[in-house]
């Protein structure tokens, strides 16, 4: 059994460690006997066959961002496509942001996104820096770390409440973007190893899709702690942004 994972632009949009989060999916698949074969998309004609099973966009500068766009620009009907289909999909900060429909920097330029879905995202003067903790209906308790200027605004459902931190923006207390089995996210860390729910949840979708089958659970005592020390060591610090 195996899983086709497609890695968009692993040379530009490449922050905070995101990779790690392949490796996560990859060794949490491998725990259970399930390959996954990871491939490094950098131009659009490396997308070869109908698709894939997971996609995975990680985060980067506003400069790096506009050079992945205009690269990917190709791809932006099959992307749509596979997200309807219910293709899992991680896309952290820049690679969120890039799915929407523009970026407005600071001095007000308007970068173009890929359009994939409908929503934006604003520089602000501030730089949103600092530890997150997520309360999420889904995931239960997700930690991660966010380093933002842009602030995104959307009417889809969210990962869930920021109870430390900032997320999608100042005003609206919620992080994130969910819609079918997509996940739009400012965390960084990497997010999936300190989140297993949310590596299962991406593994499982794609895998179900597949064979039709339930995915076994791990025990994931080690990620637990962890997801559980990062909760209590934030939950009462100050947030900051710079
Ligand atoms: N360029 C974006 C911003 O600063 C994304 C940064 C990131 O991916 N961490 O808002």
């Amino acid at each position: 059994m195996e899983l086709l994972l497609y890695h968009f632009c692993p040379d530009t949009l490449n922050l905070y460690g995101d990779r790690g989060n392949i490796i996560c999916l990859r060794k949490r698949c491998e725990w259970r006997g399930i390959t996954v074969r990871v491939e490094e998309i950098k131009n659009p004609d490396e997308v070869r066959g109908s698709g894939c099973d997971i996609f995975m966009i990680g985060g980067g500068s506003d400069r790096e961002q506009a050079i992945a766009t205009n690269r990917l620009a190709p791809l932006v009907k099959e992307i749509k496509a596979w997200v309807e289909d219910g293709v899992s999909a991680l896309t952290v900060c820049g690679g969120y942001q890039f799915l929407g429909e523009y970026y407005e920097t600071k001095n007000g330029e308007k970068l173009e996104g890929m359009g994939i879905l409908p929503f934006y995202t604003k520089a602000d003067e501030d730089r949103l820096m600092t530890n997150i903790l997520v309360e999420s209906e889904t995931f239960g308790k997700v930690v991660g770390f966010e380093n933002h200027g842009g602030m995104t605004y959307h009417d889809f459902p969210t990962l869930g409440k920021v109870i430390n931190g900032f997320g999608n923006n100042e005003e609206s207390g919620e992080e994130g973007l969910h819609y079918h089995n997509l996940i739009g996210t400012y965390l960084h860390g990497p997010i999936l190893p300190k989140n297993p729910k949310i590596a299962d949840y991406l593994i499982e979708k794609a895998y179900e899709r597949k064979t039709g089958r339930k995915l076994e659970p791990l025990e994931d005592e080690l990620e637990k702690l962890a997801n559980q020390t990062v909760w209590n060591k934030f939950l009462t610090s100050k947030r900051t942004k710079y």
